[in-house]
Parts: structure tokens; sequence; C-alpha cells
């Protein structure tokens, strides 16, 4: 018996469901519908252009397995957007030849309603004043964690001196010196610390000024949930009357063009009205690739500063600092030896110290030189074991090669089996190599989200405890990375 349309969609919604969070599934699939299957073809409607945009992006790799599975062989997705959101119930039906198409019947009426992606994904206003126990304004996934991120706090050396200056510029004139202020940096540089610190700074000048903290990732998600309630203009007009917006990651936007159009007009109507807008990003605009040029204008219009890798003397008064932090006294010579041996970033600075720390705790041993050089020789062979030859890069040309594909295709959108398949076995090899994380491999193979990349990583384990062949391909990637006889387990 064939299954109508409507049937194979139930089923693989059901089978997506099963894969992801339940709130991921009520944002992205359940407002979705199908609109025609055909041998081969899955074709899925979404409520409009930004769902579409980011259903295929972050859930589409989700869908064409579980299509697969239902359907047989290998099945392409086209993930488009409804002409309207409040559209006719009745889909159109392709009809590509009576066999193999199945019109698609008895729809479910309308989106299910949907939970907000959590009332914490809106921009918390703050008109409070600063004795609030919670660092007023900010819209926070780990409070806690972020009240520590003040200007206090901040460490100033010659490698983030401009960005503090402006920032605090900013805190104190909101919209009149620098807009947009933008901040660039690598990972675990400052970036987010600094803007919560103009944030914090802002509210303790005035406490009635209306500071928001988003990511982009939750101002996306609010966007969407605004455009599917048909509500943009309320989105507008709350976002209009922020006096200091703080945007995070904004390189998170590359390539979404309908998200960042929308960024383009609330950054416009709060620029029009004077507010502040301040946004971090790993590069500077001009190299963020997939933005729209008007946007980079935009974005240059303001002071565009650079955080980087923090010299010397600034590591030496941060982990002063850190120490402080965490109650715990270190001897200099300790200090000068971690200042010198960790120079990539604050985050690795702070790795070290908790890792003493914790060490330290566990063994009851006091925290001298020859403890520090123990504890973080070994840290830095845990890391490098992890990290040996093997690169990302290198990693894409080894296993595009073992399954005869370009190098290229691995992070590109295409969903054949051989390169989809030869993309998974590459993030499970990079994972399992470098331990890189998620969202990171995420970027390296096509801007695919860190679920994606878990469920292809799971996907790779789980066949390679079925598939004996498939499972000694794997490896045989794996023994050439590692380089077999250079391993130190090899005799
Ligand atoms: P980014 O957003 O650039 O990835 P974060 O702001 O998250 O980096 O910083 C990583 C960690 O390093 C945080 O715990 C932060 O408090 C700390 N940190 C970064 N820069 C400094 C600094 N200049 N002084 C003190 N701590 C810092
Ligand atoms: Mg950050």
């Amino acid at each position: 018996m064939e299954l109508t349309a409507q049937e194979v969609w139930t089923t693989i919604r059901d089978s997506v469901r099963e894969r992801i969070p339940e709130h991921s599934f009520q944002t992205w699939i359940a407002g979705a519908r199908c609109v025609a299957v055909s041998e081969g073809e899955v074709i899925v409607e979404a409520p409009s252009p930004f769902h579409a945009e980011w259903l295929e992006d972050k859930y589409g790799d989700f869908i064409v397995d579980a299509a697969a599975e239902v359907l047989g062989g290998e099945v392409n997705l086209i993930v488009r957007a409804a002409s309207s959101i409040h559209d006719d119930p009745v889909p159109s039906v392709r009809v590509d030849s009576p066999s193999d198409a199945f019109p698609d019947r008895g729809l479910p009426t309308g989106a299910p309603s949907v939970a907000p992606v959590g009332a914490s994904s809106a921009p918390s206003m703050a008109p409070g004043p600063p004795g609030n126990r919670k660092p007023a304004g900010l819209s926070l996934t780990d409070p806690g964690l972020f009240s520590r991120y003040t200007f206090d706090r901040f460490v100033v050396g010659g490698n983030n001196q401009l960005a503090d200056a402006a920032g605090r510029a900013v805190a104190d004139n909101p919209g009149q010196l620098y807009n947009p202020l933008f901040l660039y940096g690598g990972v675990g540089l400052g970036k987010t610390h600094l803007m919560h610190a103009i944030g914090h700074a802002s509210l303790s000048v005035d406490p009635h000024r209306r500071v928001a903290y988003v990511s982009s990732e939750q101002f996306t998600n609010e966007l969407i949930q605004a455009i599917r309630m048909g509500a943009t203009d309320r989105f507008r007009a709350r976002y209009r009357e922020i006096d200091l917006l703080l945007v995070d990651d904004v390189h998170f936007l590359q390539g979404k063009e309908s998200t960042q159009e929308e960024f383009f007009h609330t950054f416009n109507a709060l620029y029009d009205a004077q507010g502040q807008i301040v946004v971090t990003s790993d590069r500077p605009p001009r190299e963020m690739e997939g933005l729209e040029q008007r946007l980079v204008s935009r974005f240059e219009w303001g002071l565009v500063v650079d955080l980087r890798p923090p010299d010397y003397e600034t590591r030496m008064a941060i982990l002063r600092t850190k120490a402080e932090d965490e109650g715990l006294v270190l001897a200099d010579e300790v200090i000068d030896y971690i200042a010198l041996s960790c120079s990539s970033s604050v985050r690795e600075l702070e790795g070290a110290v908790l890792k003493l720390l914790a060490v330290s705790s566990v063994w009851h041993e006091e925290i001298t030189l020859r403890f520090s050089k123990r504890v973080l020789a070994l840290r830095k062979l845990e890391q490098q074991d992890r990290a040996p030859i093997a690169s990302p890069d290198r990693i894409t040309r080894l296993v595009a090669n073992g399954w005869r594909v370009r190098p290229e295709a691995l992070a590109s959108k295409s969903r054949s089996r051989n390169i989809t398949e030869a993309r998974h076995v590459a993030m499970y090899v990079v994972r399992e190599l470098l331990g890189t994380p998620l969202q990171q491999i995420g970027e390296i193979y096509g801007g695919r989200d860190h679920s994606t990349v878990l469920y292809s990583i799971r996907k790779v384990e789980s066949r390679m405890g079925e598939d004996d062949e498939f499972r000694g391909r794997v490896e045989d990637v794996l023994a050439e990375l590692r380089g077999d006889d250079a391993s130190p387990f090899h005799y």
C-alpha cells in the first residue's frame, strides 16, 4: 500500500522528533508542512523565508535521513517558504507522474501553537535600579556568571586598551560617540565579558536606561517567533525602544540573508532613535562572508576595534585577578610559569588556573612551581595527544580522498549520499582526533548546526558498530592521521 505525502511526512516528523530537543521540534519542524513527496524528493514548506533558511540549515540533514529511511534510497530535500504565512491551508500539489506523486491531503489545520523558545530569548528590558540582585537589564542564560562580567574585573592591557576605552565611552554616552561599536576577536579574548561590562556600567550611570543583551541566535529565534505570530511590528517597536542594544557574535548571521535583512531594519530603526548598538564578531565586518555590503558599511560607520591575545604582562595581571577570584594564593614563580606557557587566550589562562585548583584539591597538594609544571605539562600532553599532526584541513582531504569526493564538497550544501557520508566521517574524525567543539566543526563543514554535527557523529559511531567494512575504512583514516608508527603507544 502506498503512503500518502501526509503519512510520509508524519513518519519523517516523528523520526526527527525523537532526535532533537522538543522545543527545537516545536520551533522548527512542527510549523512546517510537506507540499509534495515524490520518489527521491521531498518538498517542505516553512512559514517564512527565515524559517525556511533555518529549518534547512539546522535540521535538513535530519529530515533527509528520516526521509531516506521512509522512502528508501537517496532523497533530495527542498525547503521553501510559503508565499504567505496565512496561506490557504490547502497547499498546491506538485505532481510528477501519477505513480510517484503523493497528493498531500488532510494537512494539519494550521501550525500548532508554538511554545515560545523560552522567555529568556526575548531581550529583557531593564528599568530596574542597579541594586537589583541580578545584573539588571541583561537577558541571561546564566546570570551568576554574567554578573561577574564587569569593568572591575576586566584586566586592561595593550591588547584590549582601545576596546576597553571605547566600551567605557559608549557606556557613559550611549548613542553619541561610536555608534555602532563593533568589537571583534578570537574565541576567549573577552568580547562577551566586555559587552556585559558595558551594560552594567551604562546602568550604573542611569538605572533607567533600557539595556538589552541578546545573542545573535536569540535575536533570530525571537524574530522567527514574531514572524510566526504575525507580530513583526511589535518586535521592531520593542527593539526601537532600547537605549543600548548588545548583540553578541553577529558572525552567526553570516549567510542568513533574511535574518540580516531584519537585523538591518532593526539596526536602522534603533540608530534613527539614537539608540546605541554594540556588536561582537569573531572577525572584522569586511571579512564576514555572506554579509550584505550595506550591513558591512553600517557596521563600519561607527568604531571597529579588535581584541588581541594578551601580552605577557597582561597575562600576569589576569592570572592574579583570576587566582584572587578563586581565593587562591599563587606564588609569583607559578604565575610567571603559567603566563609563559599559556599565551593564546584569556580562557586558556583561566583553564590553567582551574586545572591547578582541581588537581591540587584532589591530590591535596600545594600549588608549587614543581606541581604546576607537572600538572600543566600533563594538560599540554593531553591536548597534544588529542591533536597530533592532524588538522581539519588534512582530515578533510584524506576523508574526501577515501570517499572519492572533492574536498570542497564536504563544506557544501550537497546531500548526495556519498558526500553526506564523507562529511559525517570527517566530522567524526575531527572530533575524535582534535576534540574540536561541535559548533566549530559545524562551521568547518558548511555552517551546520551543532546538533546536526552531534547527530552525524553518532551515526558514524553506530554504523561503525554494525558495519565492519565501514569501520575498517574509518579506522584506516584514523590510523593514517595518527601516524601509527609515531604513536607513543606503538612498539
Ligand atoms: P569571547 O566572548 O571573546 O569568546 P569571553 O568574554 O567569554 O570571550 O571571555 C572568556 C573568559 O575570559 C571569560 O571568563 C572572561 O571573564 C575572561 N576574560 C576575558 N578577557 C578578560 C580580561 N581582559 N580580564 C579578565 N578576564 C577576562
Ligand atoms: Mg563570547
